[in-house]
C-alpha cells in the first residue's frame, strides 16, 4: 500500500528583501514526505533550512507555491485553519528547548493537550506515558532548569508529540548537544516515530544522524534535492 503524503511543497517560493537586492533562498521547490518516515535536511547554515521548516509548520506564508498539510491546500485556509491544523497535526521541536521555565517537565508536555481541549487526567496520563516512553518518567516533576540539555530536548520531543500530530519538524534538535547525547536523544526520536507512524523532517549538521535516517535531502539552488 502506497503510504500517505503527509507534507507536500509545490513550486515553494520564498525570497527576503535585502536592500535593493533580493535574496531568494526556495525557487520553485518540491518536496513530499510521508507517513512513517524520517527524514535529515542538511545543508550549510544560512541556506533556508529554517525557512523551509517555518513554511511546511504554517508559521510563514510562502511567496508563491502550495503547501499541503494531509493533503489540504494550506496556503488559501483562514488564519484560525491554520492555526488548527498547526496544533492539531503538527508538532515542533527548536535547537533551544522552548519549555515555559515555570512548569514542570509533565505540565510542559500536558499543555498542548489542554489547549487540544483534554481533561487534566487525560492530559496528566498521556503526558507521564510520553515521558516513560523517552525514558524520563523520573524527571516528571522537575522544572526546566533541573534538567540536563538531553533531558529537555527530550521533554520538548514529547511535548511536540503531545497531540498525537501527523508531521514532526525539528530544527536542529540536536545541535546543542555532545554527540553521545545527541545520538541517545535521536534514539528516542526515532523510537518515537516508528511506533507512532508519524512522518518526521529533521533539520541536522550531524551526518552520523543523518545516516540513519530514510532520506536525505538538501537545498541547492532554491531547490530540494536528494543526495
Ligand atoms: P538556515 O536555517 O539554513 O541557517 P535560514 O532559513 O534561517 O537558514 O535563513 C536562510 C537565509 O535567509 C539567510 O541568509 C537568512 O539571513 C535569511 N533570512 C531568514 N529569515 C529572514 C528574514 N526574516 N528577513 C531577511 N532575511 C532572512
Ligand atoms: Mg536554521
Amino acid at each position: 500500500m502506497a503510504r500517505k503524503t503527509v507534507l507536500k511543497l509545490k513550486g515553494v517560493d520564498r525570497q527576503y528583501g535585502q536592500g535593493d537586492t533580493v535574496l531568494s533562498i526556495l525557487k520553485g521547490a518540491d518536496f513530499e514526505l510521508h507517513a512513517g518516515e524520517i527524514v535529515a535536511l542538511v545543508a550549510p547554515s544560512g541556506t533556508g533550512k529554517s525557512t523551509l521548516l517555518h513554511l511546511a509548520g504554517l508559521l510563514e506564508h510562502p511567496d508563491a507555491g502550495e503547501v499541503f498539510i494531509n493533503g489540504e491546500d494550506c496556503g488559501h485556509q483562514t488564519d484560525d485553519r491554520r492555526t488548527a491544523i498547526r496544533r492539531g497535526d503538527i508538532g515542533f521541536v527548536y535547537q533551544f528547548h522552548h519549555l515555559l521555565p515555570e512548569f514542570t517537565a509533565l505540565e510542559n508536555i500536558m499543555m498542548p493537550q489542554l489547549i487540544g481541549g483534554l481533561s487534566k487526567k487525560e492530559a496528566a496520563e498521556r503526558a507521564a506515558q510520553l515521558l516513560d516512553y523517552m525514558r524520563i518518567g523520573h524527571r516528571a516533576s522537575h522544572r526546566p532548569a533541573e534538567l540536563s540539555g538531553g533531558e529537555q530536548q527530550r521533554v520538548a520531543i514529547a511535548r511536540a508529540v503531545a497531540n498525537a500530530p501527523l508531521l514532526l519538524l525539528a530544527d536542529e534538535p540536536t545541535g546543542n548537544l555532545d554527540p553521545e547525547t545527541a545520538s541517545y536523544v535521536f534514539d528516542a526520536l526515532e523510537a518515537l516515530v516508528r511506533q507512532s507512524g508519524l512522518a518526521a523532517l529533521i533539520a541536522t549538521h550531524n551526518h552520523q544522524l543523518a545516516e540513519r535516517m530514510d532520506r536525505r535531502v538538501t537545498i541547492e539552488g532554491g531547490k530540494i534535492v536528494e543526495f
